[in-house]
C-alpha cells in the first residue's frame, strides 16, 4: 500500500504566519475592548433602497444596519485569507490523517 501524501495548505500556511505574528491577538483584544465598553462593530448601509427625500428602509438614515459577530471571519478578511480556503484544507489534512491511519491499521 502507497504512503498517502500530504497535502498541499498554501492559506493556512498563511494564516499560521499571521497569527505568529500576533498581529491577530492584537485584534481581538481591541474587538473585546470595544465589546466592554459598549461599542459594536456594524455593517455600513448603502441605502440601496433609500427613495429620494424618504428614509432608508434599511437603516432609519442611522447608516449603519446589522452588528458584526462572526469576528474570525472578519479578521480572516482583514488579513487577505479566505476562510472558505482555510476549511477546505483543513479537510484535506483530516482526510490525509485518516488515510495515514488507515495504512498504519493495516
Ligand atoms: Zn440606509
Amino acid at each position: 500500500m502507497t504512503e498517502p501524501t500530504a497535502p498541499e495548505t498554501p492559506e493556512l500556511d498563511r494564516r499560521s504566519k499571521v497569527i505568529e505574528s500576533g498581529r491577530t491577538d492584537t485584534l481581538a483584544w481591541f474587538i473585546d475592548w470595544l465589546n466592554d465598553n459598549g461599542y459594536a462593530i456594524a455593517h455600513r448601509c448603502t441605502h440601496v433602497d433609500q427613495k429620494p427625500g424618504r428614509r432608508c428602509w434599511d437603516c432609519g438614515d442611522s447608516g449603519f444596519i446589522g452588528a458584526v459577530t462572526d469576528y474570525e471571519s472578519l479578521i480572516a478578511r482583514h488579513f487577505g485569507l479566505d476562510p472558505a480556503k482555510i476549511e477546505a484544507e483543513m479537510q484535506k489534512l483530516l482526510d490525509y490523517q485518516r488515510a495515514l491511519n488507515a495504512t498504519q491499521e493495516s
